[in-house]
């Protein structure tokens, strides 16, 4: 049994105040939704404030990225240890970094190796554009962003980590797929992938999230999937009451 996980996406968004206000107010809701895995992930500013909220509670935190270099001239970067030193999960390959800021299957290759090297659980980012989509590529984008970005780890290594599949084309659109379009490209491209490389058991137990206008309203059509474990949740991780909705759902 796989157990059910929902993260929280909150991209580039809130101030270190603005998240402590933010958690307060959807904080009992998730405590109370114990059968789920929940994770929110704040901005790289903010994950101090929010990790004394969250302090020896069942909510985890999760960095957006995170580089793969331990220490350096690297301006601008985060390292790995400063990630884990407040969290416990970390975002890679998110679409919006393979988009905007030169990500590849490479780059989120060496960052998975390591998170986890630094004990994190990583959330890896899959999916195609609108136009991959419309001109039939899903399964060789897909399939080869997964071969790509797990590319030489462990059996044991793909146990520690979660994916999440996102199309481009639903991410902050409001069009979020279909239930049974996601489920496809999860159970039809996603774990056939990963039972190819790394085995059945490991394709079997690997937890796969959908992502793409996720809402309170729409996230039980996903959750009640057979291949889909949970949802990496962006917009609407942002308002309390539809976030716990979405994990409520979940449960
Ligand atoms: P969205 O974003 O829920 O706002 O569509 C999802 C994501 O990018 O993780």
């Amino acid at each position: 049994m796989r157990k059910p996980f929902v993260a929280g996406n909150w991209k580039m968004n809130k101030t270190a105040a603005e998240a402590r206000a933010l958690v307060s107010e959807m904080l009992p809701g998730l405590r109370a939704v114990e059968t789920v895995e929940r994770v929110i992930c704040p901005p790289f500013t903010a994950l101090s404030t929010v990790a004394e909220l969250l302090a020896g509670g069942p909510v985890g935190l999760g960095a957006q990225n995170m580089h793969w270099e331990a220490s350096g001239a690297f301006t601008g970067e985060v390292a790995p240890a400063m990630v884990k030193e407040f969290c416990q999960y970390v975002i890679l390959g998110h679409s919006e970094r393979r988009a905007y800021f030169g990500e590849t299957d490479q780059t989120v290759n060496r960052r998975l190796k390591a998170a986890l090297a630094a004990g994190l659980t990583p959330i890896v980012c899959v999916g195609e554009t609108l136009q991959e989509n419309e001109s039939g590529q899903t399964y060789k984008v897909v399939s080869g962003q997964v071969r790509g970005g797990l590319e030489g780890l462990s059996v044991e290594e793909v146990g520690r980590l979660v994916i999440a599949y996102e199309p481009v084309w639903a991410i902050g659109t409001g069009r979020a797929a279909s239930g049974s379009d996601a489920n496809a490209v999860v159970d039809g491209i996603i774990r056939p992938t990963l039972q190819e490389v790394f085995g059945n058991a490991a394709a079997d137990a690997m937890r796969v999230l959908y992502g793409g206008s996720v809402t309170g309203a729409n996230a039980a059509e996903f959750f009640q999937m057979p291949g889909i474990d949970g949802a990496l949740v962006g917009g609407a991780s942002l308002k309390p009451a539809d976030f716990v909705k979405i994990v409520q759902a979940a449960a």
